[in-house]
């Protein structure tokens, strides 16, 4: 297929592509069935560098940007895998990185980097709050010079049982005793192996897309006060970074799923022949894959600018959003047209369709639903008034 947006990467895109082989469609179909864990495919990512893409060169890592990691998600998405197993390490990674202490990264760093240590879990999501971040009611409570005590709950927290740290958001601050509502937040580093039984407890959600997420429950959780991230009262701003490289990751695995839609699709209208002629010999047909087509590669071009402002350390929030609302409205309209278009075969297993859509509805919901992201450009881009 060819396309015009976002070209170059070659050597990344070859290499990925590459390793992305080894592990086929039917890989990913049998991990899905068995709602396993795609262990040897984040293994060979891990002991191939491409996990610590963002880590810097002095701490083992390879010192690439944002840009270079969205085409590892992209390209793992686009041959048929899913950077959801795997995409946390790789967001969390400028939340560690922009707002650590030197000691910190000393610390985690280089761990990481050999695949000794995993950063796959961000913990900010409650029960009862949603959306409505700053109204967070797990706290952690400073005890003494050197520990906070944490109780609270949180659901949705993806890849626990498959990370060994997490970054957790928590309210140091009750929300009735800051200025602003943004304050008096804080983030941590939890060390899991640490935590798991012992003043945390796991319990996985069965969900319909086959990503490992939980509910978590703290019950007097004690984290060192060294794992403190930053300034305590500050964690909000700190998760943003964290929050805004989510968001464009997932648009560039967007990209990657619309492009895989489009290709399947394209080469299954080509080969289906129905009424004495291939179906995608159909305008009915060829319309809405054209569409679904150009809308990838319309979002495509917001995701590098996205991209190139988190690298460059100017303000993304916007583009952030943007691209993730138009990449993820992009993938599921390609995702319907490949459904609609396989007929029957769309929904069997065997054809790999019906796991690429409920994977990428996904994005529709998650990290952040698309009214959210309405609400976000009405209010701080266009200037209309606060709804909320
Ligand atoms: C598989 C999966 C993995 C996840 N992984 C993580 C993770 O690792 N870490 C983490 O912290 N979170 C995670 N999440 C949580 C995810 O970020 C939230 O589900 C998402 O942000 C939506 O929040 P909510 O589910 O609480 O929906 P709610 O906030 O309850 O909203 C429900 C619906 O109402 C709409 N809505 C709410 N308020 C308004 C309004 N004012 N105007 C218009 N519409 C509104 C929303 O758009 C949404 O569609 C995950 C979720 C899923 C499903």
């Amino acid at each position: 297929m060819q396309t015009t947006a976002g070209q170059g990467f070659d050597e990344i895109r070859d290499a990925i592509r590459a390793l992305c082989a080894e592990f086929p469609a039917e890989y990913h179909r049998k991990i899905d069935e068995a709602r396993g864990y795609p262990e040897e495919f984040v293994e060979a990512l891990t002991k191939a560098g491409w996990m610590a893409a963002l880590i810097p060169e002095e701490y083992g890592g390879s010192g690439l940007g944002l840009t270079e990691a969205s085409v590892i998600m992209e390209e793992i998405n686009r041959s048929g895998g899913n950077s959801g197993a795997c995409h946390g390490q790789m967001y969390n990674m400028g939340t560690l990185i922009r707002h650590g202490s030197e000691e910190q990264k000393r610390r985690y760093l280089p761990k990481i980097a050999t695949g000794e240590l995993r950063l796959q879990s961000m913990g900010v999501t409650e029960p009862t709050t949603g959306t409505d971040t700053t109204k967070i009611k797990t706290t952690a409570v400073k005890k003494g010079n050197d520990r906070y005590v944490v109780n609270g709950q949180k659901v949705w927290i993806s890849r626990i049982q498959h990370s060994d740290l997490m970054i957790l958001l928590a309210r140091t601050t009750p929300l009735d005793q800051v200025r602003k509502k943004s304050e008096g937040m804080s983030i941590f580093i939890v060390d899991l192996k640490d935590a798991v039984g012992k003043g945390l407890k796991v319990n996985p959600i069965l969900n319909m897309v086959n990503h490992e997420t939980n509910e978590l429950f703290f019950d007097d959780l004690e984290i060192p006060a060294e794992n403190l991230i930053g300034e305590e009262g500050q964690g909000f701003k700190y998760i943003l970074t964290g929050l805004n490289a989510e968001r464009t990751l997932i648009a560039a695995e967007c990209i990657g799923d619309g492009y895989w839609f489009i290709d399947k699709v394209t080469a299954y209208a080509k080969e289906r022949v129905v009424f004495g002629r291939p179906i995608g010999q159909n305008q009915g047909v060829q319309f809405p894959i054209a569409d679904a087509f150009m809308e990838v590669e319309a979002a495509n071009l917001m995701r590098f600018e996205a991209c190139r402002r988190y690298d460059a350390h100017e303000p993304c929030g916007t583009q952030a959003n943007m691209a993730k609302y138009l990449a993820a409205k992009a993938s599921w309209e390609a995702a319907n047209a490949c459904l609609q278009f396989h007929g029957g075969f769309g929904f069997a297993a065997e054809y790999d369709v019906e796991r690429k859509f409920r994977e990428t509805r996904l994005y529709q919901v998650a990290p952040i639903s698309t009214n959210l992201i309405y609400s976000y450009v009405a209010e701080h881009v266009l200037g209309l008034p606060r709804s909320f």
